[in-house]
């Protein structure tokens, strides 16, 4: 029996719920993953115990012998890995990443360019209750009406007109690859800073398989949760002379004591990262959400951009008659978690837009191939083309469960940790 088990059994059945939740449905959220079972022993061990605030060698606490070390391999991992000058791998999250470079790059007021939330933007790009668009002049750029493709024309026009401190790259809804000169470009035309938030495909640019911003950007972040498949966090990767400023704005900038049982975690999802079977990991996640986007498009829905380069399509439902949030509770009946999405230009509102975002990554890590993508993409239009039927979502639902017991998940959790 499980210690959990045994002194609090109301927790210990919400977590085997969700264990089963996991292994059981096809987890296409774009965003999440299935970490390895050494990743999850980390992020479950003796380290959570440890306070470190400060850096390797440069401690405020005593006993911190042992954690240096494990933040140096993370830190060496990370700059290999990358091809980084330096990095900071203390981050809790993306979103404090992010904030930390905003604290190191700029000052409150000053302008800065990112895509817009409602075209594939991130909240920390500038969105009007995040602190990014509370303490800073955001201006959004966007994609072309007709091909959805990022519209450089226009972030030239703009970068011109507000002459930004910083430029931000990089989406958490775009399915198309990101050319990162074109940014740089731009920002060295007008003398802008370049910060390029890889969160959501730093996986394919660890495996070689997307334009790499590392030698381009004055800044590159990520969370280490998404496509990197680690545990949950984010990352810093810099050049060198901008790492103390970045130091010193994640701690004491943003942050106390680091999570050490996280960073062991992205210690071994980097070196995870630098394999051969990570490589061949990161072009079936690309082979699998291109396998999705045709099954999709040969039955009638219509993608945004018409189709992928990456991980992730975005499907404008609204072409078999429903919004995205019944989509999103249709597919859920029936096993598949996806989230409701707004989509380029879109008609509708954000607590039910167009389009529902469907990501790769998370499958791919079970073990599945583009058969099954394709026996997914027909249920996926089959459940939304029938939206009321539930004897067909049932019945879904069982073939799903059925399929999934030849796909298990890597580390179940609450069964196989610690
Ligand atoms: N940046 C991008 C592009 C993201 O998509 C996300 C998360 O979805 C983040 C940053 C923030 O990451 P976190 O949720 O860890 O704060």
């Amino acid at each position: 029996m499980s210690t959990i088990e045994s002194q609090d059994p109301v927790l210990w059945e919400a977590m085997q719920s969700e264990a089963a939740r996991q292994q059981e449905g096809l987890e296409l959220i774009a965003s999440e993953n299935y970490t390895s079972k050494a990743i999850m022993e980390a992020a479950g061990s003796v380290l959570t115990n440890k306070y470190a605030e400060g850096y390797p060698g440069r401690r405020y606490y005593g006993g911190c012998q042992y954690v240096d070390v494990v933040e140096s391999l993370a830190l060496d991992r990370a700059k290999e890995l990358f091809g980084a000058e330096a990095a900071n791998v203390q981050p809790h999250s993306g979103s404090q990443a992010n904030a930390a470079v905003y604290l190191a790059a700029l000052d409150v007021g000053d302008t800065v360019l990112g895509l817009d939330l409602a075209q594939g933007g991130h909240l920390t790009h500038g969105m009007k209750l995040n602190m990014s668009g509370r303490l800073y002049n955001f201006v959004s750029y966007g994609v072309d009406e007709k091909d959805h493709r990022l519209d450089f024309d226009q972030l030239a026009k703009l970068a011109r007109e507000h002459k930004p401190k910083l430029i931000v790259a990089g989406a958490s809804a775009y399915p198309r690859e990101i050319p990162h000169a074109k940014f740089k470009e731009i920002a060295d035309e007008v003398g802008a800073k370049l910060l390029v938030d890889m969160a959501h495909y730093a996986g394919l640019v660890a495996a070689k398989i997307h334009d790499d911003p590392v030698p381009l950007a004055d800044y590159v972040t990520t969370t280490t949760h998404k496509t990197l498949r680690g545990p949950r966090g984010g990352l810093i990767l810099c050049k060198s002379e901008n790492l103390p400023l970045v130091n010193r704005n994640v701690f004491p900038g943003t942050q106390g004591g680091p999570l050490m049982h996280v960073i062991a975690g992205k210690a071994i999802c980097f070196g995870e990262a630098m394999t051969d079977a990570y490589r061949a990991y990161g072009q079936a996640v690309v082979d699998n959400a291109k396998s999705l986007a045709d099954t999709l498009m040969a039955a009638g829905l219509r993608l945004v951009s018409g189709g992928t380069d990456n991980h992730l399509v975005l499907v404008d439902v609204t072409t078999v008659g429903l919004g995205g949030k019944q989509a999103e509770a249709v597919l859920d009946a029936c096993g598949i978690t996806v989230n409701m999405n707004m989509i380029p230009f879109d008609q509708r509102k954000p607590m039910d837009p167009s389009g529902i975002r469907i990501g790769t990554p998370a499958l791919t890590t079970r073990g599945m191939g583009t058969t099954e993508m394709q026996r997914i993409g027909n249920w996926i239009h089959q459940s939304l083309s029938n939206p009321e039927d539930s004897a067909l979502h049932e019945s879904i639902r069982g073939e799903i469960r059925e399929m999934c017991t030849n796909f298990p998940v890597p580390a179940a959790s609450g069964q196989t940790c610690g």
